[in-house]
């Protein structure tokens, strides 16, 4: 079904695009002029359209603020040479928005939606993709729950907004990451899988102590036993170790991440061994003595593929070789840009024209 929307716009009457510096963006600082917004009221999705971005006034009591019914996701579109205007698997995005959505006991979105939706808040703010090597248009979809009222249940009201904004590379060195085996960001059975708001709320103070220690990110681990890996603060958690792409099977407490999927992808065509399966706290250790782990890195839309230099464990810390060495990621992360510019063509279908 690919119903058009009847999207009512907004133009802002003074664009800030030219007092926007280009060379210094920090990530989720910038906004582009325009956002997308649609409400949930009578059981359907209506009064889709595109104004201004800016603020927008709610009561206090909206269950968003008191009981976390709110979640996102979270998506970039890029420029290619020519002009054309491309999302990177935008579908999945989609997906996986949805399974956020059941997991908080909110309203699905018609996909139509949340893919019209953003294409008309990026075709409205096309000049703001920048189009330098490592930038990018970062995509914010998100929704959250409007019924001010504090009683614990469901909202019968909620708002899915989408903003946009420039963006440049999100680390901008190696990192030193440390394997955390006291705090959880996940358990089996909770929302781990959902890019629900509370997950990043609760990972911030177990964060904040790693980064007080010197470290720029957490490995999580599994909440029962603390032995085996989850995630690397909010990107997937990928290794090569032996030869073969090994990354945790995404289960109830791990975020199905796009890029992970297509990293996957890659490495099979590649003809590498790729396995989905529980990974050790262990054996990553053990590689990283030995010599066996090649590769390690953290795999997101916001992070794309950052390289581990070091990984702490129990006090000692394990160095791994220079990411300029590392054959495979620095593939992976070519083939991706490449596909995501349009320097090389996409055979897989994983751009959407907007
Ligand atoms: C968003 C996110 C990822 C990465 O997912 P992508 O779809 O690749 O952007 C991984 N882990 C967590 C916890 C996340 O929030």
């Amino acid at each position: 079904m690919t119903e058009t929307l009847d999207i009512q716009i907004t133009k802002t009457t003074h664009s800030r695009l030219a007092e926007t510096d280009f060379d210094n963006l920090p990530f989720g600082k910038t906004f582009s002029d325009h956002m997308f917004v649609a409400d949930y009221a009578d059981g359907e999705w209506k009064n889709f359209r595109v104004v201004p971005y800016g603020e927008i006034g709610f009561s206090p009591a909206i269950s968003a603020l008191h009981y976390g019914q709110a979640f996102f996701e979270g998506l970039k579109a890029y420029k290619h040479a020519d002009g054309k205007v491309v999302i990177f698997r935008p579908d999945k995005n989609a997906e996986r928005f949805n399974k956020s959505g059941e997991r908080l006991c909110m309203p699905a979105l018609p996909e139509e939606i949340f893919l019209q939706g953003i294409a008309a808040v990026v075709d409205i703010d096309r000049d703001w993709i920048p189009t330098r090597a490592n930038h990018s248009l970062y995509i914010r979809p998100f929704m959250f729950a409007t019924d001010p009222f504090l009683g614990v249940q469901p909202s019968s009201t909620y708002k899915f907004i989408v903003l946009t904004g420039p963006v440049g590379p999100y680390f901008s060195k190696t990192l030193r990451v440390k394997i955390e085996s006291h705090y959880t960001r996940a358990a089996e059975g909770g929302m781990g899988f959902a890019k629900a708001a509370g997950n990043y709320g609760s990972s911030l103070m177990p964060a904040k102590k790693a980064v007080d220690e010197g470290f720029d990110q957490l490995i999580w681990t599994d909440a029962k036993s603390h032995e085996y890996i989850e995630e690397m603060g909010a990107a997937n958690a990928m290794f090569v170790l032996d030869g073969k792409l090994i990354t945790p099977t995404a289960g109830d407490s791990i975020l199905k991440g796009v890029t992970r999927d297509s990293v996957m992808c890659l490495a099979r065509e590649w003809g590498m061994t790729v396995e989905e399966r529980p990974v050790s706290v262990a054996e990553i250790i053990e590689g990283a003595k030995n010599g066996k782990l090649t590769d390690a890195f953290g795999a997101g839309t916001a992070a794309t593929i950052a390289p581990v230099g070091s990984i702490s464990y129990d006090g000692e810390e394990y160095f791994l070789s220079d990411p300029k060495d590392r054959e495979f990621s620095q593939k992976v992360l070519k083939t991706l840009d490449a596909i995501k510019n349009g320097t090389e063509p996409d055979t897989r279908g994983w751009t959407y024209v907007v």
